[in-house]
């Protein structure tokens, strides 16, 4: 294999951004003849792909997305990866794709963290190692049909905080015009297609100052569906209010930060959530691996004007505070994983 030494880079820690660095390798695996070979290392960041793949015409695709951190102790933690695995294999069913066995995700992952251990941010500087496993058909078709083969890469990229004010409430959108995903369509899973179809929306929100769009339920426009690329949660007394539909991706974070409210005594509601209960709610937020907890200050229904306001003294709620600072804790080693959600890799 290549020199695998691993000299110290330069790069400020401080002052990342939330995006793509050039790290020195990534791990593939081949699908082909209805089996997975051996892992590769790669150290080129290009891939050749056929033109006929029906990954690029069809839209045979789906992503994941999660991180690791450097803790005080030097060690690096790995959270939640079997989540990331199982929501690939839900993603590849869902589209028709070869499944990536739990293993050969497992293995990619942590080859692709050691193999790029100099870019793992130190402790403290509140920056990451995102990990992006990423599936597609490589296969040739030109009829509407699933792919013969597949490619599954893992590539890493350390990144700073996805908003550069930090901890910060934000304000949201919603734009009743635009759907993510049909009722019984692709929603539930995490494909390219349902963030393209997100992009005009989003392109929207951001061009008239907002952080992100609410989406409504496709069908009836009457219920909370999700924020943009995270999911939607709400405050109200002692409880944990989350929407329940069949278009709404499983966040891994929605789900990490039910557990905290239930271990905290909260109650839970994950049910069908109404576009009216925003006025009811003391605290509401985004949640999703990238930026964690994203508080929300204001949310602006488009359609009807209606103005819904938290955060009235522009810091984040308590509960949601107390949420973040949990979940960052037992994700950098601050705190006792009680939970049993990171691996020390
Ligand atoms: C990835 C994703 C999320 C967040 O999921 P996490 O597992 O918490 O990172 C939420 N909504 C959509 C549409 C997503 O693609």
């Amino acid at each position: 294999m290549e020199n695998l030494e691993q000299k110290a880079v330069n790069i400020d820690w401080g002052k990342l951004p939330f995006g793509y660095l050039k790290t020195d390798y990534n791990v593939r695996c081949y699908y082909r003849d209805g089996k997975w070979g051996e892992l590769e290392v790669s150290s080129s960041e290009y891939i050749s792909v056929h033109m006929a793949a029906t990954g690029l015409h069809y839209g045979q695709q789906s992503f994941e997305g999660l991180k690791a951190f450097r803790g005080k102790d030097g060690k690096i933690r790995l959270f939640r990866w079997q989540e990331n695995a199982k929501r690939m294999q839900d993603s590849a069913k869902g589209i028709l794709m070869a499944e990536v066995p739990t293993n050969i995700f497992r293995d990619a992952v942590i080859k692709a963290i050691r193999l790029n251990e100099k870019f793992i941010p130190p402790y403290g500087s509140g920056a990451s190692l995102y990990i992006r496993p990423l599936l597609y058909g490589s296969g040739a078709q030109v009829g509407v049909k699933p792919a013969d083969e597949y490619l599954f890469i893992v590539f890493v990229t350390p990144v700073g905080p996805y908003f550069k004010q930090g901890f910060k409430p934000v304000d949201m959108l919603i734009t009743p015009e635009f759907d993510r995903a049909a009722p019984l369509g692709t929603g539930s899973i995490k494909v390219g297609g349902n963030y393209a179809a997100s992009l005009i929306a989003m392109k929207k929100a951001h061009d008239q100052g907002f952080a992100n769009v609410v989406f409504l339920d496709a069908k009836e426009k009457k219920y909370i569906d999700e924020c943009g690329p995270a999911n939607f949660f709400a405050i109200k007394g002692n409880k944990y209010i989350t929407p329940k539909s069949t278009s709404i991706l499983p966040s891994i974070t929605n789900k990490c930060l039910e557990e905290i409210a239930k271990s905290l005594g909260m109650t839970i509601e994950r049910r069908s959530v109404a576009l009216e209960e925003l006025s009811e709610f003391e605290e509401v937020g985004a949640c999703g691996t990238a930026a964690v907890i994203s508080p929300i200050k204001k949310i602006v229904d488009d359609q009807s004007g209606r103005v819904y306001e938290y955060c009235k003294d522009g810091n984040p709620g308590p509960i949601s505070t107390k949420f973040y600072n949990l979940l960052l804790g037992i994700q950098n080693g601050d705190l006792e994983d009680k939970f049993g959600w990171t691996e020390v890799v």
